[in-house]
């Protein structure tokens, strides 16, 4: 078991006019690291999957919702993936804008350091909840679904093949067993970017 993150995503003070809050995608890509705020999932294999969310929905049962923010308010956007900010969608619990969770019901901002401590990863790469309101946003985001165990794999075999590159590149031409693990890390990563095309 791991911890789920070990960085908490920071919004900057940004107040500039926009005129859609889609103008704030590179700003938001930038402060959320690459990744989605809920999952922690990195755009890398996924970049057109990313989407913007209002951590605050726009509408409720088909009605306008939010009041204390504007819909291009940058202090209430996260850089989600399409797969969380669908599993989220209108979602709140308290009804209240100013309350986002009540009774171990609803979301807390991935922006707060406490969000993080909502959830644990386990050694293979899933997600599993940490607390009750943990299991509330898992259950209510689908962050179980086996993307997001398939995606942090891709990263972690990436990570070890820039460090493979690395000694291959100061080791002697001969070394046979190097090549054979390295050469079982490549097929590995390419059954889990094979996998991910069918989620
Ligand atoms: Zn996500």
């Amino acid at each position: 078991m791991s911890i789920f993150r070990n960085h908490t995503p920071k919004r900057r003070n940004i107040n500039g006019e926009v005129k859609s809050y889609g103008d704030h995608r590179e700003d938001l890509k930038l402060d959320f690291k690459d990744r989605c705020g809920y999952c922690n999932d990195i755009d890398n294999w996924r970049f057109i999957w990313f989407e913007i969310d209002h951590f605050i929905p726009k509408t409720r049962n088909k009605k306008p919702f939010l009041t204390i923010k504007t819909e291009t308010d940058y202090s209430n956007l996260v850089y989600s993936c399409r797969s969380c900010n669908n599993a989220k969608r209108n979602k709140w619990p308290s009804n209240d804008e100013n309350v986002p969770n009540v009774n171990n019901e609803g979301f807390i901002d991935p922006c707060k350091d406490e969000y993080n401590n909502q959830f644990n990863r386990l050694n293979s790469g899933r997600i599993t909840p940490n607390t009750d309101l943990g299991d509330w946003m898992y259950k209510a985001m689908k962050l179980y679904k086996p993307q997001h165990e398939i995606l942090w794999n891709i990263e972690q075999l990436y990570i070890l093949i820039v460090e493979i590159r690395e000694l291959v590149a100061k080791s002697p031409d001969d070394d046979i067993d190097l090549m054979k693990r390295l050469i079982k890390l490549y097929n590995t990563y390419d059954d889990y970017i094979q996998q991910l095309f069918k989620h």
